[in-house]
């Protein structure tokens, strides 16, 4: 039953690409249940962030797997496998358990070492525990990349710097303006998370009592656009104001979570002045025809690609530090899988055997009550029966092949309780032939 791990991300596919099967929140748990309804799929989640959509998976096996990835996004977002064949990646196994660690420590994103990734994945594990289409294997998965990725992030350096998409976007924007950067007026449309690590920026540069009308907020709900002008100290505007915010501006940065695009040509055409756009929506919300117009620059988020990175010495002592880590959790990981594979099933009949013969002595109580000694003469019979075929057993694999008590949770073989002797004729004869051990 491998664990496959297929999609696309930045480094596979362009953005234009990536957004054609990227999953809004709303869509999520529709789209884990129309994926663990294929036969093939045993397990799933999904990873779905402005670099990547990942499906994460446990398959039957893997050329029903791929059939029915394939069928899926065809289905769920009529996006063509075959056409887009070379901007898919499929990790198998090893490969795909590496991959999600890597992932979750951040070293395989646009901006390395972006602290919302580890958020990402704890989101899409809990969605898929919620919707019910993981089981123990992509929860152990989950739980191991989790803790992967808390590690790589406090024991490298690589969460040394304060990154983001938007610190990334808000950097190249510094570095575009120059020295116009304080002069300029800003626009921030969106007030989720992105939007609010902006703000955060704008405020460090932008805090005077002089320089905060420099910066304007667009939020579709009133609630959060209040909310944010309080915290930041900035005016706001409503979507519908924004006709009369835009010929002010000179930079605008767009992070909503709306699923298509917002603006066209027509929003900016009638501008006077040159206005920069850095879109880091995906899907974008700037159509991609804003920027033809002559007087619009228009960046999005794999314009953002190697800003802010660490310097090649430091990103390379990171990764060997962080590839320690994954490595470690990789041989965690499959030491799970081993036992999982030969002592579970060993458990599993174990504990269905025992389980027969608790039911047949609790069938047996219901019918007859007992009490005192007989009660504790049954108990040993019943505990008997249940010991003892594992203690043929371990009799037969030799002195050589025992393990140790304690390794199996025993804590002292020496110091047996001591138990009272048993006056076998108490135990009520209709009891003893059913429990006796055979
Ligand atoms: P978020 O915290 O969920 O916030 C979403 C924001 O979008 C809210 O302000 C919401 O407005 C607004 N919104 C949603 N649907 C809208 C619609 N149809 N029209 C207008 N506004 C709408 O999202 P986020 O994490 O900030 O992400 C925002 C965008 O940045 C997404 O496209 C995402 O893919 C992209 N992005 C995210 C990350 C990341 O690490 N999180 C990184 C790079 C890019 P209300 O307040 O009215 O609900």
């Amino acid at each position: 039953m491998p664990i496959l791990i297929t999609g696309l991300r930045y480094t596979t596919a362009t953005l234009n690409v990536r957004e054609q099967v990227a999953f809004t929140e709303a869509e999520l748990p529709e789209a884990l249940r129309c994926l663990k309804a294929f036969p093939a799929i045993e397990e799933a989640g999904i990873l779905t962030t402005c670099n990547r959509v990942e499906l994460h998976l446990k398959v039957s096996n893997l050329k029903a797997g791929r059939q029915a990835v394939a069928q899926f996004f065809q289905a769920f977002k009529q996006f063509d496998v075959q056409h887009y064949k070379a901007s898919l990646f499929a990790y198998v196994e090893e490969d795909a358990i590496r991959h999600l660690f890597s992932v979750a420590s951040g070293l395989d994103s646009l901006i390395v070492g972006e602290g919302q990734i580890l958020g990402q994945v704890r989101d899409a594990f809990e969605l898929a525990q919620t919707t019910g289409t993981i089981g123990k294997t992509l929860h152990q998965l989950y739980t191991t990349a989790l803790h992967t990725g808390k590690l790589v992030r406090t024991e490298t350096g690589i969460a040394s710097r304060d990154t983001s998409v938007s610190s990334a976007a808000y950097q190249l924007a510094k570095r575009l303006e120059k020295d116009a950067f304080h002069q300029h007026h800003y626009l921030v449309i969106g007030g989720g998370k992105m939007a609010e690590l902006l703000l955060e920026k704008l405020k460090q540069d932008f805090s005077s009592p002089t320089k905060s009308h420099q910066v304007t907020i667009v939020n579709r709900s009133p609630q959060r656009l209040q909310y944010l002008n309080q915290k930041f100290g900035f005016s706001g505007q409503s979507f519908e104001g924004l006709a009369t915010v835009l010929p002010r501006v000179d930079t605008v940065f767009v992070a909503t979570a709306a699923p298509h695009a917002l603006f066209y040509p027509e929003h900016f055409n009638r501008l006077q002045k040159p206005l920069r756009i850095f879109d880091i929506s995906v899907p974008r919300n700037v159509h991609d025809s804003v920027g033809m117009l002559p007087h619009i620059s228009l960046h999005n988020t794999d314009d953002l690609a190697g800003i802010g990175d660490f310097c090649p010495e430091t990103e390379a002592c990171i990764r060997q530090q962080a590839e320690t880590l994954i490595e470690s959790a990789y041989w965690d990981f499959r030491h799970w899988q081993q036992l999982r594979g030969t002592v579970q099933p060993t458990l599993v009949a174990v504990r269905q055997q025992a389980e027969v013969a608790r039911q047949e002595a609790l069938a047996q109580a219901k019918t007859t009550p007992m009490a005192g000694e007989a009660l504790a003469e049954w108990s040993r019979l019943l505990m008997n029966k249940v010991l003892h075929a594992p203690s043929v057993a371990l009799r037969q694999q030799g002195v050589h092949h025992l393990p140790d008590v304690q390794q199996i949770g025993v804590s002292s073989p020496h110091k047996p309780v001591a138990l009272p002797p048993t006056p076998l004729s108490i135990v009520p004869p209709e009891l003893l032939p059913r429990i006796a051990i055979k």
